[in-house]
């Protein structure tokens, strides 16, 4: 199915489009499924299920939903360079590394060049929904801090790497069609400079140079952002200096970031330099830092749902009241949905499924009380198309996708479990629209990490061996993602107890800071790839915490959880605290408090 054409310069011609594809969902949907099974119904994946046939019942009753562990061996096939078709009617150019892991690594799934068109389209359609609400964004730019991170190449010279990162460097996005009005403050060299810092600095001096120009802030995820002001707050005297001089620092030795600036910083500019200066330097808070800095900004645009819902309050103190638009919804594997209200609070955000992304199904929850236990196990194995979900319930969404475009269509996964967990909140036109619930399973979140609690468990596990020569036993746990500063932390809560049947090492009865610490360390050293590359490579998570609390602490919390409707039959310990309430408990009880001394080690790692 072609991706339907339009000029994306047109409003309303892209809002047409929209109202049409949402209209027609069912169709629209039934069009893609047909498609991906014709296309596709002699590749050996599909084949072992539906021998050669491409029909669309056979397909959901033959078909099993699946998840990454399920496909990672053809996945590993295609990365180790089998060019056999497994599971695509065409080859694939490229894997992207999706934030979530399995097995320690970032997960991979298989991409093909055309991707990109559909993915371009989809960004493309972003554009009028926001000037729908917003008026005279075209009259000014847009301050986008967009990052790169490292590729890494396969045994088979396949290249894997962030979707965002494969996007950034393609040809669709530097031609993207605003991109040549200039409406963005940074320069696509800045944007592609692998070095982080030297990239954010060069994002930031362009935005602070063209500060009387930007109408609207932005980054994908609302920490990068936070991320940003942090960075201002350390380096706004360095940026003060280049601006003031019109030359920049010597210390940015990415030659694409020279060169691009040598066009933004042209002369010295020491009345901008002083009034940056007023506002960072005055003494004051840093509040509505954002509304001070670029004076005409009408929106903040970060993702703000689902595990960045933590960040609001931050960012609404850093901005100054400006809205916070979410306008999109989606993943490695394949982008999903639009806000239609990008006004909206955030927690009254939805989004619309764009039914020509991909074949969508959903496993409703057993229970919608079910939601808090998203492990897997509580789903109905009966799927439900997209224009048969019911409002008010919970699902799992399931995806069927393309990675092709029109000549080269090709799909790649079946009936996959992308791991969401989402509420139907409305609908418009025939299209559903879903508030995002939570990601099944996962605990601790900061960044781009996905800690589940399995994963944190075992880093735990590892650590608390360190423990046992002391006599030290760890008695229950529970964690928490600290955003109250930036860069956030994971903390850890640990009640110990002492080991009767072990002589009693401690010195004066008091924890050995340098073994908690080391305890902090190998808690981190255990968490996966993801994890550690935010640590030590991008600085985007702080040091690790755990902060010991008194005998008798956890059955405080037990005790809350119980007087909250929880049964005692039934009780776990929440291996994660959200509850203020619950914190507090915790937080009252706390003893010690350590911090992880050093980074973990962190490589990209190719897949041998
Ligand atoms: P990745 O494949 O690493 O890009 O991660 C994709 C995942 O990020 C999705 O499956 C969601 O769990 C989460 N995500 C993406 N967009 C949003 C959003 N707008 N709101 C909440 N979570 C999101």
């Amino acid at each position: 199915m072609s991706l339907p054409s339009y000029d994306p310069n047109d409003n309303e011609a892209g809002i047409k489009l929209l109202e049409e594809l949402t209209t027609n969902a069912d169709l629209v949907q039934q069009q893609v499924l047909e498609e991906i099974l014709t296309t596709n119904s002699d590749t050996e994946y599909l084949s072992s299920f539906l021998n050669g046939h491409s029909d669309k019942q056979l397909f959901k009753t033959k078909l099993p939903i699946v998840d990454y562990q399920d496909i990672q061996p053809y996945i590993e096939r295609i990365a180790h360079g089998d060019k056999s078709h497994i599971i695509s009617a065409k080859p694939i150019t490229e894997l992207l590394t999706s934030s979530g892991t399995s097995g320690g690594k970032p997960k991979m799934m298989p991409s093909t060049a055309e991707e990109l068109d559909r993915k371009t389209f989809f960004y493309n359609l972003l554009v009028p929904v926001l000037n729908k609400y917003v008026e005279g964004l075209e009259h000014g730019k847009g301050m986008y801090l967009l990052f790169v991170k490292p590729e890494i190449r396969t045994s088979s010279g396949l290249m894997a790497r962030p979707v965002l990162t494969s996007y950034y460097k393609s040809s669709n996005f530097r031609k993207r069609p605003f991109n040549r009005y200039n409406v963005f403050t940074s320069p696509d060299e800045t944007i592609l400079c692998p070095d982080t810092k030297q990239s954010m600095y060069c994002q930031l001096l362009c935005g602070l140079v063209q500060r009387h120009e930007v109408l609207r802030v932005g980054a994908v995820f609302a920490s990068a952002l936070l991320r940003a002001i942090k960075f201002l707050e350390d380096f706004w005297r360095d940026l003060c200096s280049d601006i003031r001089s019109g030359r920049l620092s010597d210390w940015i030795a990415d030659g694409g970031c020279r060169e691009a600036l040598s066009c933004v910083l042209k002369k010295p500019n020491p009345e901008l330099a002083d009034a940056i200066e007023r506002e960072c330097g005055g003494g004051g808070s840093w509040e509505g830092i954002i509304r001070r800095m670029w004076p005409r900004t009408k929106l903040v645009e970060v993702i703000v749902t689902g595990s960045m819902a933590q960040y609001i309050s931050t960012l609404e103190f850093y901005s100054g009241g400006l809205p916070l638009v979410s306008t999109m919804y989606a993943s490695s594997e394949c982008y999903f949905g639009i806000n239609f209200k990008p006004l909206s609070k955030p927690c009254d955000v939805s989004y619309t499924l764009i039914p020509n992304m991909a074949y969508f199904e959903f496993l409703p929850l057993l229970n919608d009380r079910d939601r808090d236990y998203c492990n897997g196990q509580v789903v109905k194995s009966q799927a439900v198309d997209l224009v048969d979900v019911k409002l008010g319930r919970y699902y799992e969404l399931v995806v069927t996708t393309f990675t092709g475009g029109l000549d080269f269509l090709i799909t790649w996964l079946y009936r996959f479990r992308v791991g969401d967990i989402l509420m139907v909140t409305g609908f418009h036109n025939k299209a559903p629209q879903f508030r995002f619930v939570q990601r099944r399973n996962v605990v601790l979140s900061i960044d781009t990490d996905k800690t589940n609690e399995e994963d944190l468990l075992n880093a735990m596990n590892r650590a608390k061996l360190l423990l046992h020569p002391l006599g030290l036993l760890l008695t229950d746990y529970t964690s928490y993602a600290d955003t109250s500063s930036i860069p956030g932390h994971y903390v850890l809560f640990w009640e110990l107890t002492h080991d009767s049947s072990k002589p009693n090492l401690l010195v004066r009865d008091s924890l050995d800071s340098c073994l908690m610490e080391e305890c902090c360390w190998s808690v981190e050293e255990s968490l996966d790839s993801v994890y550690r590359r935010c640590r030590r490579k991008d600085k985007s998570i702080g040091p690790l915490e755990i902060r010991v609390v008194r005998c008798g602490t956890f059955d405080a919390l037990m005790d809350l959880c119980v007087s909250r409707g929880s049964s005692l039959n039934q009780y776990k310990t929440p291996r994660c605290i959200k509850s203020d309430e619950a914190l507090h408990i915790l937080d009252s009880r706390v003893v010690a408090r350590f911090f992880s001394p050093t980074t973990p080690s962190w490589e990209p790692t190719p897949l041998d």
